[in-house]
C-alpha cells in the first residue's frame, strides 16, 4: 500500500511545501547578514537573491577624456555618427514600424542647418494603436517573473555600455552636450537600469506583514498597467531610460512620448530595448507634438499612469488633465511629475570661497545651465559678496565656448525658442540688476549664448524668481546667513540647493530650514548620482518622486494584500 495523506492531506502538503519554500527563500535572503537589504545600494545588504552572480550596485564610472586614447575614440565615434545623420525614424508600435505623413527634423543646436534625423510624428490613430498594443502586452509582461524582467533591464545596461561612445556622439550632436556631459548622461542611464533591476527584485521579495498562526498573509507589489512616459530633451537618454525602465521592470508596459528636440536619441534607445530582448509591445515609441499627442495620451481613459519630466507649466497641465475622469475610465490616474527649479548656492562668509566659486560655476554653466538642478542664484552673505562675485566672474570668463563636437566648456543651447527666451531673460535681468559677465548671444550658426552673470539682483526680481533654463546666474547679496536662508526659500520651487560654510551651526541650520528635495553641503548643486542622491523636488518642482532612490519603484506598483485562512 502506497503512502496516503491524512484527511485534507493535499491541502496540507501544498501548505507545507509553500512554507518550506518560503522558509528557504527567507534563509537564502536574510541569514547572510541577518537583516533585510534596505535598497539596491545598501552596502551591507546581502547579495540579491535569484541572480546569484549579481554584484552590488555601484555607479558607472565616467570616461576620462584627458586620456589621448579616449579622445581618439570619441572623435572616431563622432565621425561614424556624422555619417549616419539625416536618417528617418518611424514610430514603433509593437513589432510594427510606422511611417507617418508628418516628420520633424531634429537639428544639431551647434550647427542648426544640420539635420540629425527625421522623426515620424504620431497622430491620434497611432496613439490609440500604441495604447492597445501596450495593453495586449501587459497580460504577458506583468506575469514574467521579476527576476527575468530585471535581467532584461540589466541587459539593456550592457548594451548601453557596449554602444557607449556611439551614444555619447548622438548626444553631442542632437542636444549639444560636451563630451563629459554626454558621457555622464549615458552613465546615468546605465545606473538607472542597474539600480532599478536590483530594486525590482527586492520589491518582488518583500512581504512586509505580520505573521498570524491561522492565516497566511502576504502583501505583493503588482504593476499598475499601461503608462505614458513623457520625457524632456535635457537628459534625453538618462531620464527617458530611468522613467521608462522603472515602469517596465515592475511589470508595466508603456508608450513613450520623447521630447521632439531629442527624438533621435529616443529612437536609439528603442534600438537598444530591442537588442536587450525586451519583447515587442512592452515599450512603444510614439514621438509627436507634446501639445496634441502628449495631451491626447494623458487624457486617454485607458492610460493608467503618467510619468512626466519637464517644465512646470506642462507638468501642472498634465496633472489637471489627468485628474479629470474620462468616459469609460475606471481608475484614478497616477501622475508622477518632476518639473523645474530655481536652485541656489548659499555662500557663508565662513566658507572656502575658492571651492564655492568652482561649485557655482560648474553648477551654473554645466550643459549651458540647462539642467533642472542648475544653479541660477548665488546667494552670498554681505561680507563675502564682492570677493565671491569677483572669483566667480574670473572663472566664468575663462570658460571656453564653441560647438559641442569640439568639447568646449559651454556649447549651444537647445533651439531657437530656448535661445530667444534666454536672451530675453538676459535683457530683463540687465534692467533688474547689473550685467557683470557675458550677456551676448549669436544664433548665426548655432544657438550660442555667453555664460552670463547678473549681479546685485533683488530677491523679488523676475531673474531671481523664474526658471531661465540657460547659462544665466543671478548674484544676490544677503545681509547675513539667516537672510540668505530666507532668500533661498523665497521662490515657488524647491528642487536643489547647496550651502557652503565652515560653520557647523550654520550647516545644521541650513539642513533644517532650506526646503528643497536635494540639499548639498560644500559642493555644487548639480550631479545627483543614482543610488546615492535620490532626486526630486518640493513645491512647484514636482511630486518629489525621488528618482534613483529606494522608494521610486513603488510609484509604478500597487500593493495587493492577500490573506488566506489555514
Ligand atoms: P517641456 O515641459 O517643454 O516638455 C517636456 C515634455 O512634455 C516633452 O516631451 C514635450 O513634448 C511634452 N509636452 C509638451 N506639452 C505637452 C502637453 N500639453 N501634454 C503632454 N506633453 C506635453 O520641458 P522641456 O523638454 O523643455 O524640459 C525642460 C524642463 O524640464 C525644465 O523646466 C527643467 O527644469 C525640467 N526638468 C526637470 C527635471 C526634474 O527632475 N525635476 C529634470 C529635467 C528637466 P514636445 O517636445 O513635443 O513639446
Amino acid at each position: 500500500m502506497g503512502f496516503r495523506l491524512p484527511h485534507n492531506g493535499r491541502r496540507w502538503l501544498c501548505y507545507a511545501l509553500a512554507v518550506t519554500r518560503a522558509y528557504l527563500r527567507y534563509v537564502a535572503l536574510f541569514v547572510p547578514c541577518g537583516r533585510f537589504p534596505k535598497s539596491a545600494s545598501d552596502p551591507e545588504g546581502p547579495p540579491e537573491k535569484g541572480v546569484r552572480c549579481m554584484r552590488q550596485f555601484s555607479n558607472e564610472p565616467v570616461m576620462d577624456y584627458s586620456a589621448a586614447a579616449n579622445r581618439a575614440a570619441i572623435e572616431e565615434a563622432l565621425a561614424e555618427v556624422q555619417a549616419q545623420l539625416g536618417r528617418h525614424y518611424p514610430l514603433i508600435i509593437g513589432s510594427r514600424r510606422i511611417d507617418t505623413r508628418r516628420e520633424v527634423g531634429s537639428v544639431n543646436p551647434s550647427r542648426h542647418e544640420q539635420v540629425v534625423g527625421h522623426v515620424a510624428q504620431a497622430e491620434r490613430a497611432e496613439a490609440d494603436a500604441a495604447i492597445d498594443v501596450a495593453w495586449d502586452s501587459f497580460g504577458m509582461w506583468s506575469r514574467v517573473p521579476a527576476e527575468a524582467r530585471a535581467l532584461s533591464v540589466m541587459k539593456l545596461a550592457a548594451v548601453m555600455r557596449r554602444r557607449r561612445l556611439e551614444l555619447v556622439a548622438w548626444l553631442v550632436l542632437e542636444v549639444s552636450k560636451n563630451w563629459r556631459e554626454a558621457d555622464a548622461d549615458v552613465a546615468e542611464a546605465i545606473d538607472f537600469c542597474e539600480f532599478y533591476a536590483r530594486e525590482a527584485i527586492r520589491y518582488s521579495q518583500m512581504n512586509a506583514v505580520h505573521p498570524h498562526p491561522s492565516e497566511i498573509n502576504v502583501q505583493l507589489y503588482i504593476p499598475l498597467g499601461v503608462g505614458v512616459i513623457i520625457s524632456p530633451w535635457n537628459f534625453p537618454l538618462a531620464i527617458l531610460t530611468g522613467m521608462t525602465m522603472a515602469a517596465v521592470v515592475t511589470g508595466n508596459t508603456v508608450v513613450i512620448k520623447p521630447a521632439n528636440t531629442a527624438g533621435v536619441i529616443a529612437a536609439k534607445f528603442m534600438e537598444m530595448v530591442e537588442e536587450a530582448g525586451i519583447p515587442d509591445g512592452v515599450v512603444n515609441y510614439l514621438p509627436g507634438s507634446g501639445a496634441s499627442i502628449g495631451d491626447y495620451l494623458v487624457q486617454n481613459p485607458r492610460t493608467r499612469f503618467i510619468n512626466f519630466t519637464g517644465s512646470k507649466d506642462v507638468g501642472l497641465h498634465i496633472n489637471q488633465v489627468a485628474a479629470s475622469r474620462q468616459p469609460g475610465q475606471i481608475w484614478i490616474k497616477r501622475v508622477v511629475a518632476e518639473m523645474g527649479g530655481k536652485n541656489c548656492i548659499i555662500v557663508d562668509d565662513a566658507a572656502d570661497l575658492e571651492s564655492a566659486a568652482t561649485g557655482i560655476v560648474a553648477s551654473a554653466y554645466g550643459f549651458q545651465g540647462q539642467k533642472c538642478s542648475a544653479c541660477s542664484r548665488a546667494i552670498v552673505v554681505d561680507a563675502a559678496y564682492d570677493e565671491m562675485l569677483e572669483r566667480v566672474r574670473a572663472l566664468t570668463e575663462r570658460l571656453s565656448l564653441g560647438p559641442a563636437a569640439d568639447n568646449p566648456d559651454v556649447a549651444s543651447v537647445i533651439d531657437e525658442k530656448g535661445y530667444r527666451s534666454i536672451m530675453q531673460y538676459i535683457e530683463i535681468g540687465s534692467r533688474e540688476g547689473r550685467l557683470a559677465a557675458g550677456g551676448r548671444g549669436d544664433a548665426s550658426l548655432g544657438y550660442n549664448i555667453e555664460p552670463t552673470i547678473i549681479a546685485d539682483v533683488d530677491p523679488r526680481a523676475r531673474i531671481a524668481q523664474e526658471e531661465v533654463f540657460g547659462p544665466v546666474l543671478a548674484f544676490m547679496r544677503a545681509r547675513d546667513f539667516d537672510h540668505a536662508l530666507e532668500m533661498a526659500n523665497d521662490t515657488e520651487y524647491g528642487l536643489t540647493a547647496s550651502v557652503c560654510s565652515k560653520s557647523r551651526l550654520h550647516i545644521e541650520r541650513a539642513k533644517d530650514r532650506v526646503h528643497v528635495g536635494n540639499l548639498y553641503v560644500n559642493r555644487g548643486c548639480t550631479g545627483a548620482l543614482v543610488g546615492l542622491h535620490p532626486f526630486g523636488g518640493f513645491n512647484m518642482s514636482g511630486t518629489d518622486s525621488k528618482a534613483g532612490g529606494p522608494d521610486y519603484l513603488l510609484l509604478f506598483t500597487q500593493a495587493k494584500s492577500i490573506s488566506e485562512t489555514v
